[in-house]
């Protein structure tokens, strides 16, 4: 559900999403006649090159390719970076900027291919390549940006003639110099480069542990599957040795936790997957705040939350805790009356049972939504097969934007995956791949990758969506489609915005904790009957009923006030492993207080939860966005339930004034431009004390 951090995007820490790949309309030797060029540079002050390298797919079959082309960058942007620091003239927009933006360009997109590689190749040797790609161009990274001489030749660039989206690629550019250390002494900039590395490497080790620790619970009887669908059952047959293996990847773990009988069949499968990971990341964990912590104060500032937060629309951990805890009063009573909910559920089947426990969390919600509210996720589930879905999202993003979406025949890195055009009329304006299903080796949850930045007049963007769903006509649960939504959301706004001259402006480069708002707002046409009624249909072609709808929307925020609950807990243990010398601090207690702190459930006991928690890498401290932005999302959507969801206008202005802009003005502009007022947090806060469910649920249905 989340946005791939890059890792350059760490360091270049004004930009989330930098990242970049093939030089779409350019072929040929491009890059090999460039490097040349850059390299006889050093010698007579010659004109930087404002080319993009060709990096591509097609070039990136195996693990020496990838390794080749990652080296000719390095070397590249080495050569480059010593080309830019001994620039002798005058420094302007068109000899310095532009150069130098193309470098950045280049470098993001061979991180945005070699990250995606990492992510999704089926040889395990390319993905160790492409993760060793990181690595390098990360601490190349470094050099650049923590270059005085090129810092102070781009402050002496003279922007008075200049347009506001170049004034606003140097305000930002000059921003992720100063988080870099660049104003620091040798001594000091040296250090920050080592730590920077070293953050790298822990950050790939850490999520690498994740993704190949897959536990499995083994079940010697199909009676053991009681309660889960028929496809489920089916796609679980005891194996050669009569063992029934159910892993704690997701497609079996959420329906196993949500939909089994067996309390004990329930805990132990979330004991092993709360233990994914551990107890090897637990060290690393360490590793990684102190790190971080080190780099902070290095930097000036008091811990690393703070360094994170102070270029994002909250400015301050202070700002971040406040927002959290506004939020846990507006979701006080909602919390209560569900918990209790489940509890009364719970003391149906186990009389004596005094507290809800995590395990039972999902399954109970799953009763209470069968039993009091007459949904059934197993008949909803029957209306959205993939491949149906998938085409009626593709649908919903062309009716709605007046865009076109077709196959685009082109190599892809496994034949799973599936490949498009995006057209504005006759103009391509990006492509993508949807890598939708799971595999061994292949990143495990839901995200977006971008590949390359849209570059107006040079590269198209590219981005990837990676999910683990169902394929082709098995079936989805409703919250898989949501989250199909949730990332299209992201793959448009990428897309979208790629029509731009720089790379901080282009792409999803605006404030981190803006980012989830409109994949957030995009999952309300889920909630759409005159969209779903498209494409939801069982295997008899019947239409999802309209009745079916406005039960699911009745029952949709029940358990919300709980769910939040959940997520702020997370954010609080981002936030709080963050803001602190992280020296002696335990991570299990740090974990269970903030679930004691924040839900109403024991944290599981034996379980480590924080050593497959990814987002403990890739977000840091700022765990908190998911929440941030939806406040502002569900304030966006507001203009949207008023003007109605398939108001093309609507939808066309929210394209240019928010999605289209991508870094070009602070967030919060973009926002009150499409507004007309500035953001409010108040439909965000009824929706969760549950004093605007009515109203959501009337004009949801409409
Ligand atoms: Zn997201």
């Amino acid at each position: 559900m989340n946005i791939k951090p890059m890792l350059i995007a760490a360091i270049v820490s004004a930009t989330i999403l930098a990242s970049c790949g093939p030089a779409s309309d350019q072929e040929g030797e491009h890059a090999a006649t460039q490097k040349v060029s850059m390299l006889e540079g050093q010698s007579a002050p010659v004109s930087l090159q404002t080319d993009y390298r060709l990096i591509s797919l097609e070039r990136l079959q195996t693990a020496e390719q990838v390794t080749q082309a990652c080296e000719a960058e390095v070397s590249s942007l080495e050569s480059a970076i010593i080309n830019l620091e001994n620039f002798t003239q005058q420094p302007s927009v068109d000899n310095y900027l532009k150069p130098l933006n193309s470098q950045f360009v280049s470098l993001s997109t061979m991180e945005g291919h070699a990250g995606t590689l990492a992510a999704t190749h089926p040889d395990e040797a390319v993905r160790d390549a492409s993760d060793a790609c990181g690595k390098s161009l990360s601490s190349v990274t470094s050099d650049l940006t923590l270059s005085r001489p090129i810092y102070e030749k781009v402050s002496q660039v003279d922007l008075s003639g200049s347009d506001s989206e170049t004034q606003r690629f140097v305000e930002k550019l000059l921003v992720t110099f100063r988080l870099s250390g660049v104003d620091k002494d040798e001594e000091t900039r040296a250090r920050v480069k080592e730590l920077n590395d070293e953050i790298t490497a822990i950050g790939q080790e850490f999520d690498r542990n994740i993704v190949d620790d897959v536990r499995k619970l083994e079940l010697s009887s199909v009676d053991q599957l009681a309660g889960l669908p028929e496809d489920y059952i089916e796609a679980h047959q005891p194996d050669e040795d009569g063992l029934i293996i159910i892993s704690t990847r997701y497609p079996d773990l959420f329906p196993f936790l949500t939909y089994s009988d067996s309390d004990e069949l329930r805990f132990e499968l979330s004991m092993l997957s709360s233990n994914r990971a551990y107890p090897q990341n637990e060290e690393l964990l360490q590793k990684l705040l102190k790190a971080r912590y080190e780099l902070a104060r290095l930097l000036g500032f008091r811990n690393y939350a703070e360094l994170i937060t102070v270029n994002k629309m909250v400015g301050s951990p202070e700002r971040v805790e406040q927002f959290l805890a506004e939020l846990t009063g507006y979701t006080e009573e909602a919390q209560e009356r569900d918990y209790q909910v489940l509890l009364a559920r719970l003391r149906q089947d186990q009389p004596d049972a005094q507290r809800v426990e995590l395990w039972q969390r999902a399954y109970l919600n799953e009763k209470v939504r069968k039993e009091q509210f007459e949904v059934d996720s197993k008949e909803v589930r029957e209306y959205f097969n993939y491949n149906a879905t998938r085409d009626g999202i593709l649908t919903l993003i062309q009716d709605m934007f007046g865009l076109t979406i077709t196959p685009w025949s082109t190599d892809t890195w496994h034949e799973d995956v599936e490949s498009y055009e995006l057209r504005d009329g006759e103009k391509l304006i990006g492509r993508f791949y949807l890598d939708m299903h799971p595999r061994e080796g292949k990143y495990q949850h839901a995200a977006a990758f971008p590949l390359q930045n849209g570059i107006s007049g040079q590269q198209l963007p590219l981005v990837t969506l990676l999910c683990n769903f169902p394929r082709g006509d098995e079936l989805m649960q409703h919250t898989q489609v949501v989250t199909f939504l949730h990332e299209f959301g992201h793959l448009m706004h990428f897309l979208l915005a790629g029509d731009h001259d720089w790379f901080n402006i282009s792409g999803i480069s605006t404030e981190w904790d803006f980012v989830e708002a409109p994949s957030q707002m995009l999952q309300e046409w889920v909630w759409d009957y005159d969209t779903i009624s498209g494409f939801a249909r069982n295997a008899e072609g019947e239409p999802l009923p309209k009745n079916l709808l406005d039960k699911m929307i009745a029952a949709r925020d029940f358990g919300l006030g709980m769910g939040t609950r959940r997520q702020l807990s997370f954010a609080a243990l981002s936030l709080n492993l963050y803001n602190r010398d992280p020296k002696g601090l335990d991570l299990k207690t740090m974990t269970d207080d903030m679930t004691r702190k924040y839900t109403k459930f024991e944290p599981l006991e034996g379980g480590h939860f924080f050593a497959a928690f990814g987002h403990l890498n890739g977000y840091s401290a700022i765990y908190y966005t998911y929440q941030w932005s939806l406040a502002i999302a569900t304030d966006i959507f507001t203009r949207f339930e008023e003007d109605g969801l398939r108001n093309v206008e609507t939808a066309g202005e929210y394209r240019d004034k928010i999605l289209g802009q991508g870094g070009a003005k602070p967030a919060a502009e973009l926002v009150t431009d499409f507004l007309g007022r500035e953001i409010s947090f108040k439909p965000y806060a009824d929706r969760l004390s549950g004093a605007s469910k009515e109203k959501i649920a009337t004009q949801s249905s409409e």
